[in-house]
């Protein structure tokens, strides 16, 4: 598809093709395309160093880690989850056979809401699966004090908060482990890709068993593992992207500051501003319709802004426990879920990322500001 002049709502940070060149060049000299390569190495390094981790493992892509994260964790049973996220967060516990829990969300940070998580817990429940929804850090501390006090695991879906951190730390050092996206939507991308963030060294080694069928030497097998590892390709990709994302995420952020400057004091739109003591990635710019105060609903404005050129996105409606697999569950309810359901019928991502030029953000405020 053309999509020449159009705005989309976001545009893959590539890497220069020269120096992509010269990696893939040294990749064909030593002909070690994957299995742990020099850049796969390089890449781990570099990431945990980036992001403040102590251990990391790369993967494919993003679902597969939360898949593994479940193995790893040997969950069962029922997992507390947010019906407010891509629909690979409650896909990863159905495929490991536990059944998704869904309580509602916070309308302060569209993370799940630690006050109605007690409500939810039963004998069989042993996990909770938050997500950083937009890259604005969860109520890890309340989290983390419910999950002790119950005996529970967290595992964070942190697709979005690649390079979010509160206080200095990283966000990824929250819960038992934080699973992250490469995919080339994502601030930080590696056409695919993914991986899974650990505290210790023997959870990071039994994770690189799992990723690689559970070969944990020529001619052992510890576990029923999975392939999910990263190729030198996309390793060597990573690794120059890695150059670029600071510079990036600063794009971002002007985008933000731009569209907070021309929208604070719409009548009925609503967004966020950043968060005291978070370093935010500007991953997304949602913005909240609300149709009386606004004077027009969230999907005609949606479709207004389509006619014009401008590819927003209704992201996330519709809500995961709205879809055919999880509908019947009784958590699917939307009298459960009142936050989220209103939330999804006003959201729409503005277009967001480091290549959107001064006229396009222009355009794009021209839309909403009648
Ligand atoms: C993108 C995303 C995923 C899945 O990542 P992939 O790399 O596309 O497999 C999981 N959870 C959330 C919240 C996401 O946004």
């Amino acid at each position: 598809m053309n999509t020449d002049n159009i705005i989309t709502v976001t545009s893959p940070l590539l890497p220069d093709l020269r120096d992509f060149n010269a990696m893939l060049e040294q990749i064909w000299a030593s002909k070690w395309v994957t299995n742990n390569g020099q850049f796969h190495r390089q890449l781990e390094k570099a990431l945990a160093e980036y992001l403040g981790v102590p251990f990391i493992s790369l993967f494919t892509n993003g679902t597969l880690p939360l898949l593994t994260a479940l193995q790893a964790l040997r969950i069962t049973g029922e997992v507390i989850t947010t019906p407010y996220s891509f629909v690979a967060t409650t896909h990863s516990i159905w495929w490991n056979g536990c059944k998704p829990v869904f309580v509602d969300i916070e309308e302060s940070t569209c993370g799940i809401d630690p006050d109605k998580i007690e409500a939810a817990i039963t004998p069989k429940t042993t996990a909770i699966m938050p997500v950083h929804c937009y890259g604005k850090p969860c109520d890890t501390a309340r989290i983390q004090a419910i999950a002790d006090k119950y005996g529970l695991k967290v595992i964070y879906d942190a697709a979005h908060a690649f390079g979010v951190k509160v206080n200095g730390d990283s966000v990824l050092n929250q819960g038992d482990m934080s699973t992250l996206s490469f995919h080339a939507t994502k601030v930080y991308n590696t056409l695919e890709g993914g991986a899974l963030v650990m505290k210790d060294a023997e959870t990071k080694q039994r994770i690189d068993y799992l990723k690689n069928f559970g070969f944990a030497g020529e001619t052992e097998v510890v576990a029923p593992g999975i392939n999910s590892k990263m190729d030198e390709v996309r390793a060597a990709y990573g690794l120059l992207n890695l150059r670029l994302v600071d510079a990036s995420i600063e794009a971002r952020h002007q985008v933000a500051i731009r569209y907070r400057e021309a929208l604070r004091g719409i009548s009925g739109i609503r967004f966020f501003d950043d968060m005291p003591g978070v370093r935010h990635n500007y991953s997304y710019f949602p913005i909240f319709v609300d149709a009386k105060a606004y004077g027009m609903t969230r999907d005609e404005l949606y479709f207004k802004m389509r006619e014009q050129g401008v590819w927003g996105r209704r992201y996330f409606y519709p809500l995961i426990s709205t879809f055919s697999t999880y509908r019947g569950l009784d958590s699917a309810n939307p009298e459960n879920l009142p936050v989220a359901t209103r939330i999804a019928d006003e959201v729409i991502c503005l277009p967001m990322h480091h290549a959107l030029s001064e006229g396009d953000v222009q355009k794009i405020i021209d839309c909403i500001v009648k």
